[in-house]
């Protein structure tokens, strides 16, 4: 039998879905998988109740979205952050995954190069390789994960076609600062390139730090397609509803690739982010205060057990380094993960399948924090039975 794309044999299955089906078989704490375990607002799961009572809500929806939530979504980049994005600029996807997805395949011819910053969210390379491009990486060290400007400038070449930018950034819980994306966008624009803004964690920002879209910086409007989640934003990220924001050209291309890969998303859930963005007023700074709450909770646990979480910023991640009398023993992420698993029943990510250029991700573990305060209570006293193991 003829061969299968040697393109789609390079890729494994997610460590998302690894992690979670082996916490599942340990019967242990799953703190590795991105997804609340606890209620998300009810005027969710309402909408979709009375969306179910409406059949017009059963049939396709419009290729680029529900106008409803079109409109809202507009009225959502007017009210945030003072943009203007008409529904000729906005298109509703499955999910962001699907959003990176498409704009990988609407923007990159074969031979282009992209810009990756590891850690990386796992879809990028993967949807970026599918399209024909060629990687070029660049890494975030920690502690503090921030890029070295020489190792950028360096990646930047007249053959770049986009950047993968994500912003507030999993797993490493950074919101990058206005100089940085001063820097970034300088780049892009005289590379003559394009940037895909990760921003599903918009909102999910702490203490002093402030997310900036970088589609906001000078000359970047063009430049930039943004991507959004109501999965993460409303806490059901079963509702795969996600989206891009793009000028007008690029959404063309963008919708036509979407056109034939979806085609549409499912309705009820559309109508249902459409009322959920009529919320956000009052929402939105509850949804902060409950995740900054958790964040807390978890670092404070992660201290008392005697590791030295990194500091989250942003998102719902926050990054551990192993203990050093775990490297001592020549742990790395992924023995140590075991570890965890096996004898204190607590499932994390190992970040190393984000990286592909340094050794970094093998020095760290990744905790979701986006969990029950029971379930938080719970790891405390599990972590504690392992104590620097
Ligand atoms: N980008 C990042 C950085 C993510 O963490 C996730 C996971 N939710 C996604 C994209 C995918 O989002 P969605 O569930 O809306 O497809
Ligand atoms: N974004 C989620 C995470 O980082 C996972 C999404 C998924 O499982 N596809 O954990």
């Amino acid at each position: 039998m003829k061969s299968i794309n040697p393109q789609v044999a390079t890729i494994k299955e997610s460590i998302f879905s690894k992690m979670t089906a082996l916490a599942r078989v340990h019967q242990a704490i799953n703190l590795s998988q991105g997804f609340p375990d606890f209620e998300g607002p009810s005027f969710i799961r309402e909408a979709i109740a009375e969306a179910s009572k409406d059949h017009r809500l059963g049939q396709y929806a419009p290729m680029p979205g529900n106008p409803y939530l079109l409109e809202n979504l507009g009225h959502h980049y007017k009210n945030q952050y003072d943009l203007n994005y008409s529904d000729k600029e906005i298109t509703v996807t499955n999910g962001a995954t699907e959003g990176i997805m498409v704009t990988s395949l609407a923007l990159i011819e074969p031979g282009d190069e992209v810009i990756l910053f590891e850690p990386y969210y796992d879809s990028y390379p993967v949807a970026a390789e599918l399209a024909g491009a060629k990687i070029k990486i660049v890494t975030l060290k920690g502690p503090d994960f921030c890029w070295d400007s020489e190792e950028l400038e360096k990646a930047f070449s007249s053959k770049t076609k986009l950047v993968y930018f994500n912003n507030p950034h999993n797993p490493t819980g950074r919101v990058f600062t206005p100089a940085e994306l001063k820097e970034l966008s300088e780049l892009v624009i005289k590379h003559d390139a394009y940037i895909l803004s990760d921003e599903v964690y918009e909102f999910l920002t702490f203490e002093n730090h402030k997310h900036i879209p970088i589609m906001k910086l000078p000359g970047m409007r063009e430049r930039t397609i943004t991507t959004g989640s109501a999965g993460k934003t409303f806490g059901h990220t079963g509702l795969k509803v996600g989206w891009l924001a793009a000028s007008e050209p690029i959404t063309k291309a963008i919708r036509m690739v979407h056109q034939f890969n979806v085609f549409s998303v499912n309705p009820m859930a559309q109508y249902a982010v459409a009322t959920g963005l009529e919320h956000v007023g009052t929402y939105i700074p509850e949804f902060q205060s409950l995740y900054n709450q958790k964040r807390l909770l978890l670092k404070e646990i992660l201290l008392e057990a005697g590791f030295s979480p990194c500091e989250t910023q942003g998102t719902y991640f926050t990054l551990v380094p192993l203990p050093q009398k775990a490297i001592d023993l020549g742990h790395t992420d992924i023995s140590y993960c075991e570890e965890l698993i096996k004898k204190a029943k607590i499932a994390t990510i190992p970040p190393s399948v984000f990286y592909r250029k340094s050794q970094e991700g093998t020095k760290y573990l990744r905790f979701c924090f986006a969990k029950s305060e029971n379930l938080l209570n719970k790891t405390r006293v599990y972590l504690k039975s392992m104590l620097l193991a």
